[in-house]
């Protein structure tokens, strides 16, 4: 096997890092890309002496290059990755919870972990108390009620993209006894490190921005606890819950450029949130870039940037909405986002569909809203596309 490339403990530039860190060189070919080690078991030296790997269930040499990358770039320690994002929210339920134990997790959430808690977790006794996590009372009396065993946030959150005060949920966590996990799916460490805010775990669906080219999924738990990590490590061997060495290749290849992306999903998205914004059948519009957003002020304390998505309400409600979505031409009809081609989404029938429509209305995800994953394209692509739909909405009831 190689050995780690470049001894990046001076380097601190986070694009550096992206491409450099982590990385294995070939010994015997000078293979710049770290190799896709395409193997289930590693020869032994002898008995109880191995290289560092014995079985592709516990570690690959191309997964552990992913995992040190996403450490380095989220400022951590360690990291193991997963064959979703999903699949990482498991493993990091099934390290810490047990039978008895509540859980405080985001009001607003991507509905798959809503789903995962209330009908997978649930009947094995796990509590989870979904509470509006950007409410400090709230959290507050949620996390001490019933000592929680950690805090699960989403911020900015899918699809609302309410925000959650991450310094303050950590000293709220903190002060309980209970841990504080970050999903930081939608920003990526390139625009916000929840461990510099005192976070205890940062979780990643790599499916998206991290990887961002719609070609893998796969998720990450991130931390700088050894503790933590070992238990990770260890419930991720027992339920043989790691990534394939593929998918870690092509996310390897895709985090590269992880920092030039988002400042350029960032900088497109402010441009298209400004125009629907004007729009006159656009009722209400939500993008944490714009001065117009509620919590303008915490997006820019927490976050170097607005990010890709976007949140709307067309006039019309429901039915504007589907025209809007069944005119798009350039703009993908799709489940997914993070990607470099512009997603558009209706969460209340699409992602969040198996979300209580109470739980829904309660997090703001509104039957109209509609979520716009803005991609690389020039947007004045965007825009001309996003302008012919919602010129077919003027008459919706
Ligand atoms: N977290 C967020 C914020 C998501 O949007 C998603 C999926 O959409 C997930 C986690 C789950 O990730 P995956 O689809 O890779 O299982």
């Amino acid at each position: 096997m190689g050995t780690a490339v470049a001894q990046l403990s001076e380097v601190q530039s986070f694009d550096t890092l992206a491409l450099h860190a982590g990385a294995v060189a070939d010994p015997t070919t000078g293979a710049l890309l770290t190799p896709i080690y395409q193997t289930t078991t590693y020869r032994q030296e002898a008995v109880g002496k191995d290289k560092g790997f014995t079985y592709s269930r516990s570690a690959n040499p191309t997964v552990s290059a992913l995992e040190r990358r996403l450490a380095a770039l989220e400022g951590a320690d360690y990291c193991t990755c997963y064959a979703t994002g999903l699949a990482a929210t498991t493993a990091l339920c099934l390290a810490l919870l047990r039978a008895g134990d509540t859980v405080v997790v985001s009001q607003a959430v991507y509905g798959g972990t809503v789903r995962l808690f209330n009908q997978v977790l649930a009947p094995f006794g796990v509590t989870a108390e979904f509470v509006d996590t950007s409410d400090e009372h709230a959290l507050r009396k949620a996390v001490t009620k019933k000592a929680a065993r950690f805090v699960f946030i989403e911020s900015p959150a899918n699809p609302t993209l309410q925000l959650t005060d991450i310094e303050l949920a950590a000293t709220i966590a903190h002060e309980a006894g209970a841990l504080l996990v970050v999903d930081n799916t939608l920003l990526t460490p390139a625009l916000q490190r929840p461990l510099e805010l005192h976070a205890d775990v940062v979780l990643h669906s790599t499916t998206k921005f991290i990887e961002g080219h719609n070609a893998t999924v796969g998720g990450a738990l991130i931390t700088s606890d050894a503790e933590l990590h070992e238990r990770f490590s260890f419930t991720r061997n027992a339920t043989g819950a790691i990534q394939s060495p593929f998918p870690a290749w092509l996310t390897l290849q895709g985090v590269k450029t992880v920092g030039l992306r988002m400042a350029q999903h960032s900088d497109n998205a402010l441009r298209i949130a400004c125009f629907l914004e004007a729009h006159p059948r656009v009722t209400k519009l939500l993008y944490p870039g714009l001065d117009s957003f509620p919590q303008f002020e915490l997006a820019r304390r927490q976050q170097t940037a607005g990010g890709a998505l976007i949140a709307f309400e067309v006039e019309g409600g429901v039915e504007a909405g589907i025209r809007l979505m069944n005119n798009v031409q350039l703009c993908a009809l799709a489940e997914n986002l993070g990607s470099a081609e512009t997603l558009i989404t209706h969460p209340a029938s699409m992602t969040h569909a198996d979300v209580p429509a109470a739980q829904r209305q309660a997090a703001g995800i509104t039957d109209g809203l509609v979520r716009l994953s803005v991609g690389l394209e020039d947007p004045i692509d965007i825009i001309r596309d996003l302008s012919q739909a919602l010129a077919q909405t003027k008459g919706a009831a």
